[in-house]
């Protein structure tokens, strides 16, 4: 359709009339551009958002189109109102929408109309606010019946008359009777918890004057006294001149929802068994700890505490005791920090405490640590009372010092570890503090790990044999000493390595190849008339016994040998049975029906629970070289000597010293009824062709015995 453009000044008369129009309204010509306005239409807030400076002139219907789609101020489809008009389809359109203009959200009817004036065509475009009652009742009462399905309250808040409605779910949320009482904003002020209110009204008073939406959580004590948490929101609606009239907002009672967040906080961040923080938390903690002191330059302590011989707490009462152990030991600890410090449980029974900012003094630091550490083992003196009776403990701790932020947690971790490792050797129940030589003996100790992973695979350890006397019979056995030879440090005793061959776990491989050894050793000398009566004795680690294989092994080895399985002694020290009791009298029993024997080495070092003695197929008892060291000057050592001897007997066990040096000493044993001994008086260990030598030329060394 081609349009004539008028061009004759358009009808000014119609100005004053466009005036009268209580709605903003414009005259366009047929191109859509506007020729006149009313003061309204220049106002108008939802228009404002085309952002025309010059409203006559302008195309009003090029503007439509043209409306960004992702910021469209009125709908994209405004624009065919106009077209159906101008083409002649309609005289006229009503078209309802929602103002998206800076969050304005009124209903308007946008009314566009044709019409003639001095030969010339015109539409008349008006935005009329509507005010439709039945559908905004429809509404509300789908909105209120959503809302009570929701269980949220709604509430709508006249800003201009102070008119503020509740719904019956708000009443009910804030636990008020709205038969009794009319909600006011103070109702909702004295609804609000004290500590949370001045957020909350911080958070409303924003959203008023911002016209921003109103977002907030706080609590409120309701009506019956009790706590709930609440997630406020509201959104702001605001007149034509963006002036905030009137708020409509909803609460939601989301108290399960925090504690159900309280719980997962709790898990990922807490221990759920002491209720103290994990380690997680601690990493988080000690990497932000830092940043949060305010004391440049100061130091601060980390402690890692761990529980001595807790495992044996465990193993004895039972798991549930362990863990009421563990809980009154986090209270005990916990009583022993400052409001500052920081506690969490590291790992099973390891505990950190985190102690900030203590002086810009090392030296101070470090003292002041110590004493801390101090009082918290002293507090242990005291015996930890729980449900399922009384529990002693003692404490080894390891202490590092650092006064900077580290990004690198594990560093500060592993230095209180290597000062506990030192706490631990030192004896347990002591307190150390982290130096750099610890540093190196970690290394010097990774360098032996690899060194004996070396010593394995070529063969580089051998075995020595101590023989084993008594006064009736002379020789009547031996024990197998391990021996390594290394390529650059010579010979390295068995007390500095093993150790490390059983937490690295390649005991398993050396102890197949010690047992190998002896069964091959007890082949030869069954074959042997000097040698067929002879036990040898194994020392076996913990973690050999408990090996799956460990049985059939030895049975394989006895087989395979034709070695008498009577004359091999295997022994263990009470250190296994804190492993695992159960599993360990299996394995013995196992073994002991096909005859091998058992002894029970170092007595009186350990434990010594005497219930174990009863339960085991133990055959003897081996009393430790301290105690016969000072026996010929410590009568404490006689007496223990003594007990162990009265003991084995008791129990029908018999019993051997071992590390007999002096004729004396054997004379002290021989005394107390102790008849069999193992030591330097005899003979030191030797390799088994010098062990031969003995047996064949210089022993049985009954002469030994005689002189005793
Ligand atoms: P242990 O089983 O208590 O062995 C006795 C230790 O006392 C041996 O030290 C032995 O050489 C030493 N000894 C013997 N008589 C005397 C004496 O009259 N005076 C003194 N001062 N010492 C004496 P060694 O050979 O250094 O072994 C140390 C520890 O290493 C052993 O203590 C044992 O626990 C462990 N060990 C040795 N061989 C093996 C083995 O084959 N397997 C395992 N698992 N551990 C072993
Ligand atoms: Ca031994
Ligand atoms: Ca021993």
């Amino acid at each position: 359709m081609r349009i004539i453009r008028p061009t004759q000044p358009p009808i000014t008369e119609f100005s004053g009339i466009l005036e009268l129009f209580p709605y903003p309204a414009a005259i366009l010509d047929l191109y859509g551009v506007i020729v006149m306005t009313n003061q309204k239409w220049q106002q108008f807030a939802c228009l404002k958002g085309l952002q025309v400076s010059q409203w006559v002139g302008a195309n009003y219907l090029n503007l439509l189109k043209q409306q960004d789609k992702n910021a469209a101020i009125l709908p994209q489809d405004a624009h065919l109102q106009l077209d159906q008009v101008i083409e002649q389809k309609v005289d006229m359109t009503k078209y309802s929408y929602t103002c998206k203009n800076n969050g304005c959200g009124h209903f308007y009817e946008m009314v566009t109309k044709r019409f003639q004036c001095e030969c010339h065509d015109y539409l008349i475009v008006s935005h009329q606010q509507k005010e439709n009652r039945d559908e905004l009742i429809n509404s509300q009462q789908r909105l209120a019946i959503a809302a009570d399905a929701a269980q949220i309250g709604i509430w709508d808040y006249d800003l201009k008359h102070d008119l503020l409605i509740w719904d019956e779910w708000l009443y009910r949320i804030y636990g008020i009777d709205s038969s009794t009482t009319q909600a006011v904003y103070e109702t909702w002020e004295n609804g609000v918890h004290p500590e949370d209110l001045p957020q909350a009204i911080q958070d409303f008073q924003r959203a008023i004057t911002t016209g921003e939406n109103f977002n907030s959580q706080f609590r409120i004590i309701r009506g019956d006294g009790e706590i709930r948490h609440i997630e406020a929101s509201a959104k702001v609606i605001k007149d034509n001149q963006g002036k905030s009239t009137r708020i409509i907002g909803s609460n939601i009672d989301i108290t399960d929802r925090v504690a159900s967040n309280h719980t997962i906080e709790q898990l990922s961040h807490y221990d759920p068994l002491t209720k103290l923080p994990n380690r997680q938390s601690l990493e988080q903690k000690l990497l932000h700890g830092f940043t949060s002191l305010d004391k440049p330059g100061f130091f601060a302590a980390l402690l890692l505490i761990d529980i001595d011989h807790f495992k044996e707490v465990n193993d004895i009462h039972g798991h549930p005791v362990g863990d009421q152990v563990l809980i009154s030991v986090a209270k005990r600890l916990k009583a022993n920090i400052g409001s500052e410090d920081y506690i969490c449980r590291f790992s099973a029974d390891e505990f950190v405490i985190f102690v900030p900012h203590i002086s810009d003094s090392i030296n101070t630091t470090k003292q002041y640590s110590q004493v801390f550490a101090d009082n918290i083992q002293h507090s242990f003196r005291q015996s930890l009372l729980t449900n399922q009776g009384r529990f002693k403990l003692t404490l080894s701790i390891g202490v590092t010092l650092f006064n900077e932020a580290r990004s690198n947690t594990d560093e500060l971790l592993q230095q209180a570890d290597l000062a506990l490792y030192q706490a631990k050797k030192s004896g347990r129940n002591s307190v150390s503090f982290f130096a750099e030589t610890m540093l190196d003996c970690m290394l010097e100790k990774k360098q032996m790990m690899s060194d004996l992973e070396y010593a394995c695979r070529h063969h580089q350890f051998e075995l020595h044999y101590q023989g084993q006397f008594s006064q009736q019979h002379g020789l009547i056995g031996a024990e197998t000493l391990l021996r390594w030879h290394h390529k650059s440090k010579g010979m390295i005793s068995p007390d500095q390595f093993v150790p490390l061959l059983e937490e690295s776990g390649l005991i398993i491989p050396t102890g197949k190849w010690i047992l190998e050894q002896a069964c091959l050793q007890l082949g030869d000398w069954a074959k042997d008339d000097k040698f067929k009566n002879l036990t040898l004795s194994v020392n076996v680690s913990a973690v050999q016994l408990l090996d799956d294989q460990f049985c059939r092994d030895v049975k394989r080895l006895l087989a395979l040998y034709h070695a008498p399985a009577d004359k091999l002694k295997l022994e263990i020290t009470e250190g296994i049975f804190i492993e695992n009791i159960q599993a360990t009298i299996a394995i013995m029993a196992e073994l002991a029906e096909i005859g091998v024997t058992f002894s029970l080495d170092d007595f009186g070092t350990g434990f010594s629970s005497l219930s174990y003695l009863k339960s085991l197929p133990l055959s003897q008892l081996k009393i430790d070289k301290s105690f016969v060291t000072d026996i010929l000057h410590d009568d404490n050592d006689v007496a223990i000597a003594a007990t162990i001897v009265t003991l084995a007997k008791s129990l029908g066990l018999n019993v051997i010293a071992e590390g007999v040096e002096l004729e004396q000493q054997q004379a002290v044993l021989k005394k107390i009824g102790c008849e069999c001994y193992q030591g330097f008086l005899y003979h030191k260990p030797c390799r088994i062709d010098e062990f031969k030598q003995l047996v064949n030329h210089s022993l049985p060394a009954h002469a030994n015995m005689q002189r005793a």
